[in-house]
């Protein structure tokens, strides 16, 4: 199921608090554990150089992206994999299709990929008469409740155990008071059936080593191996921000990736792949197509401070400890890529009205910007989405005007002493209701007292 658009998010984060304290308790639980794996995992290494090393490393593909493009194409067809480009979500879906007519696919199964959620894949496979299974655990329990995933890489964080018992007991027939592992063997017999009967496999790629042309994929359920192995045609989806360089650049990338996501030293199952079946070869598939896919993506990396998000490698760290995302889980976020890392994405691929208010759903506490494995000063470039929708008198003009108003008595001491003077007078008639144009920060707590002398004051006496 697609999401429903960011325009939505303040209703819909509202509505999640109230109504829905189960995932709350869920979200916050489950980051909380990735986040603490995160910290344990990076203080095993030099995560700082890791990190330097990892920024250096998505930098200089980037700034040479076309280049390794091409050495990525010529690699990929030397390897027999049919290499395809596609510039929007459309033509994605265009490429798609004619792999699925030309083979006569009717059945497919998918590991887990945030970019095929972002082009809406199962939704347009469906309609041409494909049966779409996800195979991820996690993505399968969301497929059948109809949702969108709720976190990059975990897409059912926001259900509990008991969500889990009552939606297998009435699709799957388990008992309702199937353990977590009885839940779990009965999703694997159902899905196995699934392998066994699918003509096509897809996929995404978390990197896409340039020099050699290898897809590597990380995982911890194996579905992904099953996904790209066991049906005749392997379609991998690949944004064209996935490139690393070298081969070798892999081994940090993956590794820091698993550490940040999850606080694995790495995944439990790594695959790099690099063709179809080779005639000597008894397993794996008989063709192998890779979408290389910009939709968007070009445009945000023409954009000499939005680029930088480009470096994303989909670990999740910086939604787990974002105290914002935490209390509603994605769903509210209304776009596929939630959290920090959703709030500076959406801009760039979305365009910036469409992607409003998402750069405002962040306390701009900082704490993204100190987990992230390869350094996205994500502070930085949510304030500089902010500045261009000041620009294009995107915010409501009760804020414009009381910013104005604020950087007017700000300059000038008399009139900001006087106007501290009379908010403080006003203070007690106002009392602690909601107020006025702050009413986003007053609707759902009390609004502060305000001091009885101004902190200039205070700070002449020497504050005790
Ligand atoms: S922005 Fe950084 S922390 Fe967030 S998902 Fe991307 S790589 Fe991970």
């Amino acid at each position: 199921m697609m999401p429903d658009g960011p325009a939505g998010y303040p209703e819909r984060s509202k509505r999640s608090i109230r109504e829905q304290p189960g995932v709350r308790r869920a979200v916050s639980a489950a980051t909380r554990t990735f986040d603490g794996g995160r910290e344990a995992a990076w203080r095993e290494i030099d995560a700082a150089r890791w990190r330097d090393w990892l920024r250096d490393v998505k930098r200089h593909a980037l700034t040479h992206l076309d280049r390794y493009l091409e050495v990525a194409e010529r690699a990929m067809e030397r390897n027999g994999v049919r290499v395809h480009w596609a510039e929007t979500a459309a033509d994605a879906l265009d490429v798609l299709d004619g792999i699925v007519r030309a083979a006569g696919v009717k059945r497919a199964v998918k590991a887990k990929s945030m970019l095929t959620e972002e082009l809406g894949v199962n939704a347009f496979l469906e309609s041409h008469d494909v049966t779409v299974r996800e195979t991820d655990l996690g993505e399968y329990i969301i497929q059948l409740l109809g949702q969108p995933p709720s976190h990059i890489v975990g897409p059912a964080i926001h259900l509990s155990v008991e969500d889990c018992r009552q939606l297998f007991a009435r699709v799957l027939g388990t008992p309702p008071d199937a353990t977590p592992d009885a839940l779990a063997a009965a999703a694997r017999a159902a899905l196995r059936t699934e392998f066994l009967k699918a003509d096509l496999g897809i996929s995404g790629g978390n990197f896409l080593a340039a020099e050699t042309g290898t897809v590597a994929l990380i995982e911890n359920e194996g579905n992904i191996r099953l996904s790209t192995s066991a049906p005749r045609i392997h379609v991998a989806m690949v944004g064209i921000e996935k490139l690393v360089p070298r081969f070798v650049d892999l081994s940090a990338f993956l590794q820091l990736t698993s550490r940040s996501a999850t606080g694995q030293p790495i995944g439990n199952y790594v695959s790099l792949i690099q063709g179809p079946r080779g005639d000597d070869e008894r397993d794996g598939p008989e063709e192998m197509h890779v979408v290389l896919v910009d939709n968007g993506r070009t445009r945000v990396l023409a954009d000499d401070r939005a680029w930088e998000a480009l470096r994303c490698v989909r670990c999740g760290a910086c939604l787990n400890i974002c105290p914002v995302y935490r209390q509603t889980g994605g769903h509210p976020y209304g776009f596929t890529y939630s959290g920090p890392i959703g709030a500076i994405l959406a801009p760039g691929l979305l365009g910036l009205e469409e992607a409003m208010p998402l750069p405002y759903a962040s306390s701009l506490c900082g704490a993204c910007a100190d987990v992230c494995p390869v350094r996205i000063p994500i502070p930085d470039l949510l304030l500089y989405w902010r500045e261009r929708a000041v620009e294009a008198g995107l915010v409501p003009s009760a804020e414009r005007a009381a910013m104005h108003g604020f950087a007017v008595a700000a300059e000038r001491p008399t009139l900001f002493h006087l106007a501290g003077a009379a908010l403080r007078a006003a203070s007690s008639p106002i009392g602690r209701r909601s107020l006025p144009v702050l009413g986003g920060w007053t609707d759902e707590r009390l609004a502060p007292s305000f001091s009885p002398k101004p902190f200039h004051r205070l700070w002449r006496e020497g504050i005790e």
